[in-house]
């Protein structure tokens, strides 16, 4: 079913393009040999280049135009072998050159497409316009002093990607599952750490309203979210203001707005500029970029193997279900743990550990999967016990849970707490007649038809046994004294 939202003139589609800013992981900025480590004291990573004093020039950082590319090819998009750096100009105090350098006409990448999953299990091919290489700004520090406004230009010049999507976005789900898939992807090519607390990366979502069927109508940018939960927000509060505007006969003015959190609205910044305000020039200190195809070839060649590929052969290979696998390779780091635990093992049972008590364990302790709280061995070794019938599968839930106080392997827990699967036919025969002689009325409804009560006869048994039965024993043997 498509998203729409009900308005008091009927249903209406959302309509959302993003734009989202991605820090190029560089150890030098993008013109200059200026550090870029986060959250150095102000204006102790600021070069003459940074600080544009006059007669200084830029040179293109060969790693970060790799990051680009390489960025490129895992979106699946065009390189474009020749690329130019241009000016776009305006006016701010945390930009001392007066003039941003960026790409306009002559992107670094062309097209390329994005495939989100969506909760129902489908998945959308989304296009990518392009992505160019450009500078990032300063920053103005409005609250150190009650009357002045203080400038910090360690970020002037980091070079950043803009990746800009098509406006083939449909809801605000789709709209987190495009922002989360483009992060997960930025992070296995490792050309952006996608930390959005500290503005890695940022999205600038751009959001209209139509009728079914209709054209598109004028949109309002509203810049600079920075978590994916406020995108989706965003878009749902933009998109909600806009129908109101529309049914009180109003306009839509484009615009760039801002989202506020805590309002759960966005507010008008300032009329949207256009293009040619920005007077974007070829910036004269700089050749055109120039890529030799046989070096991009390389990079190509050099990529790891990515969200998708991984996706596809997680469900060739171990039999997953998309979900599982789509959960399982979010992150680079998941999927080598699952991996590891699954090599050699029943792979199902191996995804269901890794996502469930796994995953719930990490939550519980506030660990991530870089600093686990059991490594893939030890799970693997659990789940060994399990195969090899030593424990059943509820007590492996116990062993788990005393593997993550004592950080012991689950066979010396085993042992230590006597915790083998009894799988001797006397001790469960025994277990069994006491509990039939313990309910004589139980034992006569199941004869006379009750069949449900199978079940209270097993967990019976097992409650005797203290757990340790092995399941389809006990269930033979029960269905042998019942009969
Ligand atoms: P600009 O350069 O002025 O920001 P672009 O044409 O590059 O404009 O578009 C910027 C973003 O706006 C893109 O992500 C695009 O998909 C999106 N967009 C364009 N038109 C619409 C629309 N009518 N509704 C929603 N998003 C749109
Ligand atoms: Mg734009």
């Amino acid at each position: 079913m498509a998203y729409t939202i009900e308005g008091s003139s009927g249903a209406w589609e959302v309509v959302i393009g993003l734009e989202v800013h991605a820090q190029i992981i560089s150890r030098s900025k993008l013109f200059s040999g200026a550090a870029t480590a986060y959250g150095a004291p102000p204006n102790s990573q600021v070069s003459f280049v940074d600080a544009a004093f006059p007669g200084m020039l830029p040179v293109a950082n060969g790693e970060c135009i790799r990051q680009a590319v390489r960025t490129g090819l895992g979106l699946n998009a065009q390189i474009n072998l020749v690329s130019r750096f241009d000016r776009k100009n305006y006016f701010y105090a945390d930009l001392p050159a007066g003039y941003q350098i960026s790409q306009y006409e002559h992107p670094i990448v062309g097209s390329g497409v994005i495939e989100i999953e969506l909760a129902d299990g489908s998945t959308r091919r989304i296009g990518v316009t392009r992505l160019h290489v450009e500078q990032d700004a300063g920053k103005s520090l409005h609250d150190q002093d009650p009357a002045r406004t203080f400038v910090d230009l360690n970020r002037a010049g980091v070079a950043l990607m803009e990746i800009v999507s098509e406006p083939d976005l449909r809801s605000p789900e789709e709209a987190g599952a495009y922002v989360r898939k483009l992060r997960s992807i930025l992070r296995y090519l490792g050309t952006c750490d996608g930390n959005m607390e500290e503005g890695s990366l940022r999205a600038d979502v751009n959001v209209s309203v139509r009728k079914h069927g209709e054209p598109f109508r004028t949109r309002c940018e509203v810049k600079n979210v920075n978590s994916i939960r406020f995108v989706m927000q965003a878009v749902e509060a933009e998109a909600l203001r806009q129908i109101k505007v529309w049914e009180d006969g109003g306009t839509v003015q484009q615009e760039t707005r801002l989202f506020d959190p805590s309002r759960g609205e966005t507010r008008s910044m300032r009329s949207k500029e256009d293009a040619h305000d920005y007077r974007y020039f070829p910036d004269p200190d700089l050749l055109p970029l120039v890529l030799d195809e046989d070096w991009v070839a390389g990079l190509r060649a050099e990529l790891p193997e990515l969200p998708d590929a991984k996706r596809a052969r997680f469900i060739a290979e171990y039999g997953l279900s998309p979900y599982d696998a789509a959960v399982l390779v979010a992150e680079q780091a998941t999927a080598l743990f699952y991996e590891a635990v699954a090599r050699g093992r029943d792979a199902k049972q191996a995804a269901n550990w890794v996502t469930g008590d796994f995953f719930a364990a990490l939550n519980r302790l506030g660990r991530s999967i870089e600093d686990p709280p059991v490594s893939a061995a030890a799970l693997g070794g659990l789940l060994d016990l399990i195969a090899d019938n030593t424990i059943n599968g509820k007590i492996a839930k116990e062993v788990f849970e005393a593997m993550l106080e004592t950080g012991e392997p689950a066979a010396a827990i085993v042992d230590a707490r006597g915790l083998r699967q009894v799988t001797d036919t006397g001790a469960i025969d025994a277990a069994v007649d006491a509990v039939l002689a313990a309910n004589p009325d139980k034992v006569a409804e199941f004869r006379a038809g009750k069949d449900k009560l199978f079940g209270f006869f097993v967990g019976q048994v097992m409650k005797a046994m203290a757990g340790k039965g092995n399941p389809a024993l006990v269930n033979d043997v029960l269905r042998g004294k019942l009969q």
